[in-house]
């Protein structure tokens, strides 16, 4: 299987899914060009799809080849495929200088790969793993500290650009995951606002966004553990069954504070779509909360 597929040069101008959308259906990115990173599963997938909707060409950026070009191939030619390790800098630098090569300019980038790490085994700071430490800060805060370097550097020349990341209520509240997820999804809001202060004078904005319990493969893997079958968290990746998400998320609903809805990975891709386009032409710095209010009610839940 190739690792990387490269799309067609030209713009077609006619939207694949064209006559899916009402005629003043608003494309909030018309043209523009974006990145996607953790882009074949959950979050990062919903997020694909509705800047295609909208008008992006999009490229996923993943480790998972064979669900990302599956996903790519669904959005042709509007999306595209490219093999990145977000933890590899070579991979990263690639990926930002082939879509350059390919579009000539990048408008968005939403760094979103993660993972959760190992959810029970080192709960507690005494039994404290460098290296699941290492591992869960490699992909949550190295990828996307190179996510932010690499598209900066292309971004820069142009004067203007977008780079969004996906953090976590556990950005902003103790008590909401393992030891190591906090710290990395902490130490994005530190980057997003070091590098939005650094890079507002070159009109680049940065953003990061901060989710409540989704139920995609991090989480139903993770909590599929407690069903005692073996599965070690996101060590295993499988794609979960609708069962297995309606638990997910009736769990969820459960723990959170906005009642009679449920948070799915398209209400993060909306987050993600008004930060990427230019409704949100003044906000930079910012780290935009989908909790209903989970943060802002004192309760922790052990996410
Ligand atoms: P997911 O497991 O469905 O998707 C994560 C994607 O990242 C997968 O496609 C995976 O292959 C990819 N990935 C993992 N390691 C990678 C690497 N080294 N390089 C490139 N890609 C890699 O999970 P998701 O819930 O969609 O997670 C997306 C983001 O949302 C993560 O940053 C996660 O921490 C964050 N988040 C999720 C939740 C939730 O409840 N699901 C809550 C808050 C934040």
């Amino acid at each position: 299987m190739p690792a990387e597929v490269m799309p067609e040069k030209t713009f077609q101008g006619m939207h694949p899914h064209g006559k899916e959308i009402h005629p003043i259906f608003p494309r909030r990115l018309e043209g523009k060009i974006a990145i996607v990173t953790g882009g074949a599963g959950g979050i990062g997938a919903a997020t694909a799809r509705l800047f295609v909707r909208h008008g992006a060409k999009v490229v996923i950026a993943d480790i998972n080849d064979e669900i990302g070009l599956a996903l790519a191939n669904s959005l042709s030619p509007f999306g595209t495929y490219v093999h990145c390790d977000v933890r590899s800098e070579p991979e990263v630098k690639n990926l930002i200088d082939s879509t350059m090569s390919c579009y000539g300019r990048i408008d968005i980038l939403f760094n979103n790969a993660g993972v959760l790490g190992n959810q029970s085994k080192h709960k507690s700071i005494v039994n404290f793993d460098v290296d699941e430490f290492d591992r869960v800060m490699n992909v949550n805060v190295r990828g996307v500290a190179l996510g932010m370097k690499h598209a900066a550097r292309v971004m820069i020349p142009r004067g203007s650009g977008c780079i969004i990341s996906t953090a976590s209520v556990a950005s902003v509240l103790g008590g909401m995951g393992p030891h190591a997820y906090t710290a990395s999804k902490h130490a994005i809001i530190g980057l997003t606002k070091n590098t939005a202060c650094e890079l507002g004078r070159h009109g680049i904005r940065v953003n990061c966004i901060s989710p409540f319990g989704v139920a995609t493969s991090m989480l139903v893997n993770a909590w599929r553990k407690d069903d005692d079958d073996g599965v070690d968290g996101d060590v295993s990746f499988r794609t979960p069954n609708e069962k297995e998400i309606e638990k997910t998320e009736n769990f969820v609903n459960s723990l959170g504070n906005l009642k009679g809805t449920t948070l799915k990975a398209k209400d993060i891709a909306e987050a993600a779509l008004y930060l990427a386009g230019d409704e949100s032409r003044y906000v930079s710095g910012h780290n935009l909360v989908v909790d209903g209010a989970v943060t802002t009610s004192r309760n922790c839940v052990d996410l």
